[in-house]
């Protein structure tokens, strides 16, 4: 094995989180690293880097000018140099954490309107989705969150448990927040476009997003995010105000009442294209990159 010396070491290790962190399609999620592992290499990277130097002791400097003294006569010894400011520690990289992207904030207010349109909802019969429905899946995550995801509407395991994006596509949802964007899913918010189940999982009509829109609409303004992330077209074009099967929205920046909207793959395309190519697809790589942008227009580097 090749001797490298501390600072050889120290930057291949640094060259090698880089890739894993920033080049391989959806980021960490290629790492597969818990908590405790992540911990280890970036303790063990820490530990691989040199001790840093003492600083050096201000050597006193001759002064240009010499120092007058009381009585008209001047002093043959030079003013004392200025004390030499120690340079900033380096900032330690602790390594793979989930780092919750705004401290939770306890808005009662905030709360105390969600709640009420939330007791609403679970009693709504405005569409025909309220006949089959088993739970109302209105959403969830933090009131102050700076991005919010809204998907198209809930599936069968949403319906069992009244909650949105928790089956397989809500896994590979939640792996992209937590391993891709490095934040926790609950500081988020997340929510649907119709909050009732359609039938067999087809797509939601316009009717029934027409009359669900009031819910929504003030979710959004109620959480206020900083970035609105559609999750599939469906969720595109009711949040748009666009035919339903509207194409080519993904891959730019668009609008929601002045918020910045992104619209991306729905999880299930993702997995559909990955069980067909066995393997991580093109679909993959362009979510990861809106994704990145999702981060840097929300006030994160992704
Ligand atoms: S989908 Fe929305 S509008 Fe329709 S019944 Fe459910 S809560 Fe009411």
């Amino acid at each position: 094995m090749t001797d490298h010396s501390p600072n050889d070491r120290l930057r291949l290790l640094d060259g090698f989180r880089r890739r894993l962190e920033l080049d391989n399609g959806m980021g960490v999620e290629y790492l597969s690293l818990g908590k405790e592992e992540a911990k280890r290499l970036g303790e063990w990277i820490e530990s691989a880097r040199p001790p840093a130097a003492p600083p050096k002791t201000a050597r006193p400097r001759p002064s240009a000018k010499p120092v007058p003294v009381p009585g008209g006569r001047r002093s043959a010894s030079p003013a004392p140099a200025p004390a030499m400011r120690r340079p900033a520690p380096a900032e330690k990289w602790t390594g793979f954490s989930l780092v919750p992207f705004v401290e939770p904030v306890d808005r009662p207010d905030r709360r105390a309107e969600l709640a009420e349109l939330e007791k609403q909802a679970h009693g709504c019969e405005d569409c025909r989705l309220c006949e089959k429905r088993t739970n109302v899946a209105w959403g969830e995550g933090d009131l102050a969150a700076k991005v919010m995801f809204v998907g198209e509407a809930p599936g069968r395991d949403e319906d069992e448990q009244g909650r949105p994006f928790v089956g397989k596509s809500g896994r590979l949802l939640t792996d992209i927040i937590e391993k891709g964007m490095r934040i926790e899913r609950r500081s988020v918010y997340i929510a649907n476009v119709v909050k009732c189940r359609p039938p067999g999982n087809r797509e939601p009509r316009e009717d029934e997003i027409a009359a669900c829109r009031k819910y929504l609409d003030r979710q959004i303004a109620v959480v206020g995010p900083k970035v609105l992330v559609a999750v599939g077209g469906v969720a595109g074009c009711a949040l748009l105000g666009l035919p339903q099967k509207s194409s080519g929205l993904r891959g730019n920046w668009r609008e929601y009442a002045g918020i910045p909207l992104r619209v991306i793959y729905h999880p299930s395309y993702l997995l559909r294209q990955r069980a067909y190519e066995n393997d991580r697809t093109e679909a993959d790589r362009v979510t990861w990159e809106d994704v990145k942008e999702v981060m840097r227009r929300a006030g994160r580097d992704g």
